[in-house]
């Protein structure tokens, strides 16, 4: 049996791996890039041994038992746990909205139940019982105050339109706490690999069924595929059906690298920036991802970079899908026509046009291989 994988980010090389070992397949990865990895992909910066993660900051974080023993047995991962600030003016503050943030801003020492009970007093001014789109979601959780401190500035830079236009799920990724508790992530289990990304995703596609393919595109070699190979397909689907009906929306993010030369140039691996004056969203200072690379990290050189969302073009790298109603609607149009393409799954963040983190791509792999797959080649 014989599989084509177009896409080697975490979907396409959990499901390669999966059809080697447990259908004795024999898988052909591909990708039009020049290492595989997708935008997990990191690269050791070579003047400072410093791991930058390539697209943006990237933690690998989850509560699925699942995901994250499959996870392990290509890497250990350290014991990093994810905590983030945003400044505003001249203030830092910790994000998600937690006790401190909320104490820090109203300048109060509330303690969890006070914290509780003043909230919803701020969000009863405002929300609306059935949120429809971001704005009056986050306001449903924060109250318009923190809203307009944190989100919306932060939300219009990030997504290129106001946040009334968003769908109100984006904002659920963001946990509120009225705890100290300061964890980016309510995951379970969290870290960075300790080889780095490159050795999980080599480890990951290190098996005698599958062969890597890069520097090539779908496009260029489906038609010499045999007529009896399954393809599983991670790209984007407009861009496959040469864009019959319609573009989907998209956002991308343009990064301007930096090495300073100081130990430590923010004290944390990321900074928020709240206020719309400042262009870009945060700033990744990568060397703390790895505090266990003594090295790496006392040395007086450190990687930072600053992240810009900026409007996607054909061609460029598509990081966000912009799911609204419209855009939904045209990606199930192209759902069904890849429907009727014989031998073929469709999935990866840019398939499936879904806002994924990384435990989510290798859970949704498990599930295509698990039941569609298996249930395809009998
Ligand atoms: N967000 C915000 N303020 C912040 C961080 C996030 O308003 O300081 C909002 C913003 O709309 C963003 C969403 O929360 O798109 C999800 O943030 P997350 O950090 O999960 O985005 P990612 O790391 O995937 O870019």
């Amino acid at each position: 049996m014989q599989f084509c994988v177009v896409g080697s980010g975490f979907f396409g090389a959990t499901v390669a791996r999966l059809l080697a070992e447990e259908l004795d397949a024999d898988v052909l990865v591909i990708d039009e890039r020049e290492a595989v990895g997708g935008n997990s992909r990191s690269f050791f910066n070579t003047d400072t041994g410093i791991e930058c993660h390539q697209y943006g900051s990237h933690i690998f974080h989850t509560s699925n038992s699942q995901v994250w023993e499959f996870v392990r047995r290509f890497t250990t991962l350290n014991d990093y746990r994810h905590r983030v600030f945003i400044r505003r003016g001249n203030a830092v503050f910790p994000m998600p909205i937690n006790l401190a943030t909320v104490n820090q801003f109203y300048g109060k020492a509330l303690s969890p139940g006070e914290a509780k009970a003043f909230l919803a007093a701020e969000i009863a001014r405002d929300a609306v019982s059935a949120p429809r789109n971001l704005e009056e979601k986050a306001i449903s959780l924060v109250g318009r105050p923190l809203y307009e401190a944190f989100i919306k500035g932060y939300t219009q830079k990030q997504w290129g339109r106001p946040p009334c236009e968003l769908p109100a799920d984006i904002i659920t990724r963001l946990p509120v706490r009225t705890t100290y508790h300061a964890d980016y992530f309510n995951a379970l289990w969290q870290g960075v690999p300790a080889e780095g990304y490159g050795a999980l995703f080599a480890n990951m596609l290190l098996h005698p069924r599958i062969e890597v393919l890069l520097h090539t595109r779908f496009e260029t070699m489906r038609n010499s595929l045999p007529s009896d190979c399954y393809t599983v397909y991670t790209g984007m689907l407009d861009r496959l059906f040469d864009y019959r009906y319609g573009e989907l929306g998209w956002r991308s993010l343009r990064f301007d690298w930096q090495t300073v030369p100081v130990q430590d140039y923010q004290g944390t691996s990321v900074m928020n920036y709240a206020d719309t004056e400042i262009p870009f969203t945060r700033i990744h200072e990568f060397k703390h991802y790895n505090l266990e690379r003594v090295e790496a990290f006392t040395s007086n050189k450190t990687v930072i970079c600053r992240e810009y969302p900026q409007a996607f073009s054909r061609g460029g790298e598509a990081y966000y899908p912009v799911n609204t109603a419209e855009n939904m609607a045209l990606h199930q149009k192209y759902l069904v026509a890849a429907a009727k393409l014989p031998r073929f799954f469709v999935g990866g963040r840019l398939g499936a046009y879904r806002y994924w983190d990384m435990d989510m791509a290798v859970a949704e792999a498990m599930r295509l291989f698990e039941t569609d797959i298996c249930a395809a080649v009998g």
